[in-house]
């Protein structure tokens, strides 16, 4: 079977781990340090906190930016549920934006049109928005940014998708539209600590925030001390916080990944157009790319043609060995969600992008052959118009 994503390890990341293992710190040593200065410097952000998944990281940016219970967030439907799920952890209430079709990016149209519908209903706005770059191409930002700030929403940048894709001349992650983004080093992203995520800001009290909420809550500098006295061994809990850091092994794993970053997203940019130019021949809805940014591609999702019974052609092709996959279900439609009152179709155009969707194999490690085996499989089970 290929896989529809999959690392790629060479001996260089098996040496970096090892190395620690034969060190004196599995955690809370050098590498952790070495690893956010790293993404920092490659995005342009200030700061950055490592933790153990991109998951803890949205629920640390959501805590350091004030999200409690009777707040809302908004983020897209076509995401993986943790874009949600933050909310849900800090008890907030979560609602929906659609998408763009062409891109699979939350719409800023749709944003406009539903920051309106509130206002003149007397709803409350969100306090955090959260964009998700769909299979790795920023969403626009400048027209997000614009509309959030005009009413004092805060933005996450879900960059899970999106390290080492570029937006005007930024790099996602530099923080120019956003309040924090957070990266995901998960084995089939773009680059992977094994397990692992990181927040991005350019706000100090975010930064300080967000690290001491990642280990418990607790603090061990004094200029931050609010009640125990300084005494040299002292350490103060300010809040409650989690275990959410990021050992060293992993830290090391992602410090030499990085390095790979852009042969990596260039590797998969190759395929892309490769699959891009098949796909579109065979009458497929293969994602428009804005002329101001580039894709990280760290997922090949197209729409098969209205002629073509979705299920059906995806069982095919698993039989063939391509191990296809379906990015994602709109949030709204599981049961978890359902029981919060989200109806069946809550939005159109994810309604109309998920009908038809289908992820298909794009990794680095990808032979010519494998790529050959996926164009052929997909023409023999869809075939032409
Ligand atoms: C993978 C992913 C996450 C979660 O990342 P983890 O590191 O596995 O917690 C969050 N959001 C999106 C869009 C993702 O694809």
């Amino acid at each position: 079977m290929i896989p529809y994503g999959k690392q790629v390890i060479d001996e260089a990341d098996v040496s970096a781990v090892v190395d620690v293992l034969r060190s004196d710190y599995l955690t809370q040593g050098p590498k952790v340090g070495e690893f956010e200065q790293a993404v920092a410097s490659y995005t342009g952000a200030k700061y950055a906190v490592a933790m153990n998944s991109a998951t803890s990281a949205l629920h640390c940016a959501c805590l350091a930016l004030g999200l409690k219970e009777g707040d809302t967030l908004w983020t897209s439907p076509i995401s993986f549920v943790a874009s949600a799920n933050c909310a849900r952890y800090c008890g907030a209430d979560v609602d929906f934006v659609d998408i763009e079709l062409a891109t699979g990016n939350i719409s800023a149209s749709a944003l406009r049109d539903k920051i309106a519908e509130c206002t003149r209903a007397g709803k409350p706005l969100p306090k955090i928005l959260v964009v998700v770059h769909f299979s790795g191409q920023p969403a626009d930002m400048a027209e997000i940014r614009a509309l959030a700030s005009e009413y004092s929403i805060k933005i996450i940048e879900d960059g899970a998708h999106a390290i080492g894709a570029r937006y005007q001349d930024q790099k996602t992650g530099s923080g120019q539209f956003s309040d924090i983004t957070i990266f995901s080093f998960h084995p089939v992203k773009v680059v992977t600590s094994g397990e692992g995520g990181m927040a991005m800001t350019n706000c100090a009290e975010l930064e300080s925030r967000m690290r001491v909420l990642s280990s418990h809550g607790i603090t061990r500098d004094f200029s931050q001390f609010t009640a125990l006295e300084h005494e040299p061994w002292a350490y103060e809990q300010q809040a409650l916080g989690f275990n959410y850091r990021m050992s060293e092994l992993h830290a090391a794993l992602g410090l030499s990944q990085l390095t790979k970053l852009d042969t990596f997203v260039q590797q998969r940019r190759q395929i892309v157009e490769v699959y891009d130019q098949a796909f579109d021949a065979l009458g497929c809805r293969t994602l428009a790319y804005r002329t101001d940014r580039l894709s990280a591609h760290h997922l090949y999702s197209v729409g098969l043609p209205e002629r073509v019974d979705r299920a059906a052609a995806f069982t095919a092709l698993r039989e063939l060995g391509i191990g296809v996959n379906v990015h994602y279900i709109p949030i709204y439609k599981q049961p978890y969600f359902k029981a919060l009152g989200f109806s069946e179709d809550y939005c159109l155009n994810a309604e109309r992008f998920y009908e038809s969707l289908i992820t298909l194999p794009l990794h680095p490690s990808m032979s010519e052959g494998d790529i050959a085996k996926v164009i052929e499989s997909v023409t023999q089970v869809i075939g032409f118009d």
